[in-house]
């Protein structure tokens, strides 16, 4: 098993350090998106006291290498300061900041999805949509093989992993349960984890969160599981088809309803709003992954849990369709409907948004 070389230095040295009292000062580490559309950033600077709103925080700034616009030359980008979360890993009164990254221009940067995301959303406000986002990932260790999976030959086929327990199906618990604790003293909606298809394949759900919350609670819990996949020597990796074959992919099922949908005889317009994504089937195959459809093409085969890509299907308590319904929501008649297409590394900002103005 090869996991990184620091998670093997002595953790309770560093704990000595990290019980060292830190005055009056602050840190807080700035985390944005960068251009790839997938990547988390991350850097700390010190502040004088607690910040009590985000708009305490200050504008910093930050030189990229962006081969793509420039080939090559550096070039300044504002991080504006969105959200702030207790950070759990230096715990209070430090703080997580998430950042949309804007040019020097005041444009968005490539791969910020926000600025559109949360124009669409305090738009239609008055609406209350919520979302709840199922992300699946994959445990690898540093050398990309799954983590625990044996090195020359592979684990017993599927059917005992799904929500498995015993350590012959349950491929590193310890970083599901520690990833859900940081979290929820974070701050972070998390509502939930189990144990997926694939062994060392784990999701966690977030959610109900209303309008832009979604994607910033959704980044920050991506952030807080590298983050604490870090101290473990392993890598999450959100690759929607990490290991080809008779293997379950990795998704980022998007659970959505509005007011009205949640309201007494809300199936009806749930009904309406999958009759209107049916229509933009292959608009939203293209938002949903960010490599516009290409890495989700490997993952929506029709087999394993998944619809097949090319083609707009829906059903209750229908888990091979592109729409799905829970059965709880066609027996009340109201609730809300998930949208099965997402791949593992969707931008929640794009896919919420593509949902939003769909819908
Ligand atoms: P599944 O049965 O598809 O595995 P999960 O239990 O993993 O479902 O996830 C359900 C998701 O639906 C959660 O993220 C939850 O927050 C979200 N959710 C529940 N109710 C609503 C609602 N009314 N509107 C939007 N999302 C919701
Ligand atoms: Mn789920
Ligand atoms: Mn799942
Ligand atoms: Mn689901």
């Amino acid at each position: 098993m090869t996991t990184s070389f620091s998670s093997k230095l002595n953790k309770a040295v560093k704990q000595q350090y990290m019980d060292l009292p830190q005055g009056d000062k602050v840190q807080a580490m700035y985390i944005w998106i960068d251009s790839s559309g997938q990547g988390l950033r991350c850097k700390t600077r010190t502040l004088d006291s607690e910040p009590k709103t985000i708009d305490e925080l200050p504008v910093w700034n930050c030189s990229f290498r962006n081969m793509n616009q420039t080939g090559g030359l550096s070039i300044e980008m504002y991080l504006i300061p969105k959200t702030m979360f207790r950070d759990p890993f230096r715990k209070d009164p430090n703080k997580l900041v998430l950042c949309e990254v804007l040019e020097s221009n005041r444009k968005p940067a490539e791969g910020n999805h926000r600025r559109m995301c949360e124009k669409i959303m305090s738009m239609v406000k008055g609406q209350h949509p919520w979302f709840g986002m199922e992300q699946e990932y994959t445990l690898l260790a540093i050398d990309g093989h799954p983590f625990g999976w044996p090195s020359n030959s592979f684990p017993g086929p599927q059917g005992p992993y799904t929500c498995g327990v015993g350590a012959d199906r349950a491929y590193g618990r310890d970083i599901v349960e520690a990833h859900y604790r940081a979290c929820l003293y974070a701050g972070v909606m998390i509502c939930g984890t189990n144990a997926e298809a694939m062994p060392a394949q784990w999701e966690f759900q977030v959610g109900p969160c209303e309008g832009i919350t979604m994607g910033d609670q959704l980044w920050i819990a991506r952030f807080i599981l590298h983050r604490v996949c870090e101290d473990f020597g392993v890598v999450a990796s959100f690759d929607p088809k990490p290991i080809p074959g008779n293997w379950n992919g990795a998704g980022c099922h998007t659970n959505f309803s509005t007011k009205i949908m949640r309201e007494e005889g809300g199936l009806r317009y749930i009904e309406e709003a999958i009759e209107r994504l049916s229509k933009r089937h292959h608009y939203h195959i293209r938002v949903y992954d960010p490599k516009g459809g290409l890495d989700n093409a490997r993952r929506l085969t029709g087999h394993h849990s998944t619809s097949n890509i090319n083609e707009f299907s829906a059903g209750v308590a229908n888990r091979g369709a592109s729409i799905r319904i829970p059965h709880a929501v066609g027996q009340e008649k109201r609730g809300y409907f998930e949208d099965r297409r997402p791949a593992a590394n969707c931008d929640p900002y794009a896919v919420t948004e593509a949902l939003m103005s769909s819908s």
